[in-house]
């Protein structure tokens, strides 16, 4: 992108008429899969499946926003999950996403293409809005949440997330946030935190908002001050925000974790009942087919000793396949599994005689509403919730980004920098900043976290300092 508009996009306090002056280029780059390449790993398992095979950096045509959407300048983004899943071409290619909804007629007929835009999650300037478009300008300095939805059914009107036409924008939409440039609708944006970066503003957006819906909403656990919370996978993505709003919310965060270096981030957080399960070892399947009682038992022993004889009243569940019978057996008589992925595989088996005879339930959860998202967001505003970035790498080495988050070798979120030329910018507020800076730089990467990695040294030449990108 022009540098001249990268300028004029980053200028602090910009007046919105210098922005909606800017010519909008006909072109960007942005983080693409291809769709002649989605059969690339058949036969592969996931595992050995690479990113950074499946990703490239391509220019993709500039799309008109429509009446309600809005196009965005993309200072910063963030690898999620689902970034993992579609680079992976698992378990599904996304093209079928992207031509179930060009079918649906109309402006929707510019997703489905033979390149797939993706990423969930975005940091910016609004650059144009569509003709309906009332509460934003450009000039605006937002973050998106990641829920598109139509609201043309009358099922979504008191949840959107029931909504029919709900889909997660940047995996089952086209146009995603780790771009230049990005599509929205103008319900999806938010105000962006004065006291963050732009990487910072833009690691939250998904993962929080998850994390407040499956734990504090009334549509998720809705936690009450003094509940125990079993949190698998503290210091990832999802789990670094959940272990936040337990505490926040006076509750008891127990925090699952495989190293010894991720325990020490959740204690930083204020948790004090830490399970190193890497160290534990934990073996809930004997085989492919058959779990194993006893370690579920000495799971929750262990659980025990850490509470005080307790039992979590809510477990925070993502992983799946591998933990979810230790989950149903652990939670306490009338508690609560809330779940939202299954990580390590879809099909969960657990022994429905915990279940019911000690009255618990499970509950499904999914992203979050328009409501339950800015909810999130005005926390982080405020310097309640912190973001989790460890590290951030360029446009250009998504791949890697993607590659990392993959192979578990990241601690809460990695940032890639977009049309920001280096970290550290877009902070309006240094003063609130200056309050939390602690908590802001809590997960700055430390080679010690992770497991695996095949140092520093070799992705960017050496250990980085937080103003390093890779
Ligand atoms: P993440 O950043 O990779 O964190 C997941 C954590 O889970 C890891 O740090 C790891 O921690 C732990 N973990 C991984 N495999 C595990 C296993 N087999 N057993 C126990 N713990 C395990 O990912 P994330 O962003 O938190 O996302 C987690 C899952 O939630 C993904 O499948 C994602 O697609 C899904 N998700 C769904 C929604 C939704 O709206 N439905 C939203 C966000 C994410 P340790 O190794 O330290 O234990």
């Amino acid at each position: 992108m022009d540098a001249a508009f990268v300028e004029t996009i980053g200028t602090p306090g910009i007046d919105g008429r210098e922005v909606a002056a800017l010519p909008v280029p006909e072109a960007y780059r942005a983080a693409v899969l291809l769709a002649e390449e989605q059969e690339m790993f058949d036969g592969i398992p996931n595992a050995d499946r690479m990113p950074t095979k499946s990703l490239h950096v391509r220019e993709v045509p500039t799309p008109e926003p429509g009446p309600d959407e809005v196009l965005v300048a993309v200072m910063a983004s963030a690898v999620n999950y689902n970034t993992v899943w579609s680079a992976l071409f698992a378990p599904v290619p996304t093209f079928a996403f992207l031509r179930r909804y060009g079918r649906t007629g109309g402006l929707a007929a510019r997703h489905d293409q033979p390149w797939h835009v993706i990423g969930s999650d975005l940091a910016g300037v609004v650059l144009r809005t569509g003709s309906g478009v009332r509460r934003w300008a450009p000039g605006d300095r937002v973050v998106a949440h990641c829920l598109n939805v139509e609201l043309e059914e009358p099922e979504g009107h008191d949840d959107t997330m029931l909504d029919p036409a709900q889909r997660i924008w940047g995996y089952e939409t086209n146009y995603g946030g780790l771009a230049e440039l990005a599509l929205v609708k103008a319900n999806q944006l938010m105000p962006k935190a004065g006291h963050l970066s732009w990487e910072e503003a833009a690691s939250p957006g998904l993962v929080n908002s998850t994390a407040y819906r499956q734990l504090v909403s009334r549509n998720g656990a809705a936690m009450k001050q003094g509940d125990n919370v079993l949190i698998w996978g503290a210091a990832g993505g999802l789990g670094s925000y959940a272990t936040q709003y337990v505490l926040n919310g006076g509750g008891n965060p127990i925090c699952v974790v495989s190293n010894e270096a991720r325990g020490r981030v959740c204690r930083e957080m204020g948790a004090e009942a830490i399970i190193d399960r890497g160290a534990d070892g934990y073996r809930f399947w004997r085989d492919e087919f058959t779990q194993d009682p006893r370690e579920w038992r000495r799971f929750g022993q262990r659980i025990r000793d850490l509470t005080g004889g307790e039992d979590p009243d809510i477990v925070f569940e993502h992983p799946g396949q591998e933990t979810f019978g230790a989950s149903v057996y652990v939670a306490r008589r009338g508690g609560t599994i809330v779940t939202c992925a299954s990580t390590s595989g879809y099909t969960h088996q657990f022994d429905n005689r915990y279940l019911w005879m000690n009255v618990k339930r499970i509950i499904g959860s999914h992203f979050a509403n328009y409501r339950e998202a800015s909810l999130a967001n005005r926390l982080v505003v405020r310097g309640k919730i912190h973001p989790t970035l460890s590290r951030s790498y360029r446009l250009d080495l998504v791949g890697r980004a993607v590659e990392d988050v993959h192979r578990n070798r990241h601690q809460g979120k990695v940032g890639v920098l977009c049309l920001a030329p280096a970290e550290g910018q877009g902070v309006d507020d240094p003063e609130l900043r200056a309050r939390h800076e602690p908590a802001i730089n809590r997960f700055q990467d430390d080679a010690s976290s992770l497991p695996g990695q095949p140092g520093h040294s070799e992705i960017d030449g050496g250990p980085r300092s937080s103003t390093q990108i890779r």
